[in-house]
């Protein structure tokens, strides 16, 4: 019996987790569910799974949740805030930790994860773009399995025999694939009045708000081809980024012989999510099988940049100095919620992001304070920068 916490219990990734944690309750012990104010959800999982701990950011949803489980006599404990979430994660009675908290208020339960030394599963994949050196130097000290959950770095990692670094095994290039999100076929120009239900509504896949957004705006391939840089120790150069709207191939590699491996799959996150939990074994996931016959074609283009501006962004940014990154993930955060709140326009968000760039200068980041601070600083400039567009 192997335990498990999952970091942002209730969102999109970790619904999928406890959906595949349900099909294997002789292998798989939920130790500690959080979310950030959720705790209606959160009290229903507890309620169903019956964790030693359940975590909520905020205190007054952390108060009301204790009421809640005191009432139908639950014995999971609740802890409060950014304590309770690092304590949760590096608990050393868990084996595996999900990481799928959204955006960079992942990153400290992330690090905290990979400091138990265990089994870490990646989703939150804006704690390795902001943190990439002192992130994988953690998982080398500490000797952490690391699997990637993006359904790309997960394909990625299976077609690359199980994870083994890039150049060492003859690989040529990483080809990412991506579906190009809801707006691949609308025109450039109908860009700036897109709502934000019209860029969440992503064809293939149901996604939390925040990478919805980033799937249309291909923000998330940027995302992904950065955060493939560091868990593949691969140069930006090594992976082209391809679309294919089916999302059917995951993402493939190819070999110096010419071999190409694929992994493919119906677009489900069951999927990856269940080779991380039982690596290197393979489980039941609940994942629809792939019928080939009824698939239909499977179509591949190359990204239009000016379509995907953001991606461009990524681009320059991957291989560059620590400080690019976590600035480009902090204004895209910020533009990205204040375009869902309907304050912002679509076609803003890479304006804001490009400004935020602009005034960015190269700086290392070796530790977590440094990366925050780093972080704040960019947040701040992405709220000035939306100020002198939205007057
Ligand atoms: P959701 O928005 O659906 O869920 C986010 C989770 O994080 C919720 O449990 C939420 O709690 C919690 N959370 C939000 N803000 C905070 C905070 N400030 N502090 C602590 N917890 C917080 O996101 P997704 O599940 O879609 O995505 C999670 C991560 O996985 C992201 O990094 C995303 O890029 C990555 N990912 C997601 C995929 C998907 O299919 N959804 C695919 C590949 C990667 P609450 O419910 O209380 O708000």
């Amino acid at each position: 019996m192997q335990t498990v916490t999952i970091l942002g219990a209730t969102g999109s990734v970790g619904v999928s987790t406890l959906d595949v944690l349900r099909r294997h309750p002789q292998r798989f012990a939920v130790h500690a569910l959080t979310a950030n104010t959720n705790w209606q959800r959160l009290g229903a999982q507890c309620e169903e799974f019956q964790p030693k701990f359940a975590v909520l950011c905020q205190a007054e949803a952390a108060q009301a949740l204790q009421r809640y489980l005191s009432a139908v006599g639950s014995a999971t404990e609740v802890l409060c805030g950014m304590d309770g979430l690092c304590s949760v994660a590096a608990d050393p009675e868990v084996d595996i930790v999900m990481a799928a908290i959204v955006g960079g208020a992942g990153l400290q339960p992330t690090l905290a994860a990979v400091g138990n030394g265990r089994k870490v599963l990646l989703a939150n994949k804006e704690s390795l773009v902001m943190s990439g050196h002192l992130f994988m130097s953690r998982v080398q000290r500490e000797a952490v399995t690391l699997l990637p959950i993006d359904s790309e770095h997960n394909a990625i990692f299976q077609c690359l025999a199980n994870g083994a670094q890039g150049h060492a095994q003859g690989v040529r290039k990483i080809l990412l694939t991506g579906s190009g999100g809801p707006l691949l076929r609308e025109s450039v120009a109908s860009l700036a009045s897109i709502t934000p239900d019209q860029a969440c509504a992503h064809p293939n896949w149901e996604m939390g708000r925040k990478i919805s957004v980033d799937s249309a705006s291909m923000m998330n391939k940027g995302l992904e081809l950065i955060e493939a840089c560091w868990l593949f120790s691969l140069a930006p150069e090594d992976v082209e980024v391809v679309i294919h709207p089916q999302s059917v191939v995951h993402s493939m590699v190819e070999y110096i012989d010419g071999s190409i491996i694929a992994q493919l799959g119906h677009p489900d996150m069951r999927t990856p999510i269940a080779h991380g939990l039982a690596w290197p074994e393979r489980i039941e996931s609940g994942v629809t099988r792939l019928d080939f016959s009824s698939q239909g074609d499977l179509r591949f283009e190359a990204p239009d940049l000016d379509r995907y501006p953001c991606l461009r962004l990524c681009q320059q940014v991957a291989g560059k100095s620590q400080n690019y990154a976590i600035a480009l993930n902090a204004a895209n955060e910020v533009a990205v919620a204040q375009f869902l709140d309907e304050l912002i326009r679509f076609t803003d968000i890479p304006v804001i992001i490009e400004s935020v760039l602009e005034q960015t200068s190269p700086t290392e980041a070796h530790t977590i304070e440094t990366i925050l601070a780093l972080d704040a600083e960019a947040r701040n400039r992405a709220i000035e920068v939306i100020a002198r567009i939205t007057h």
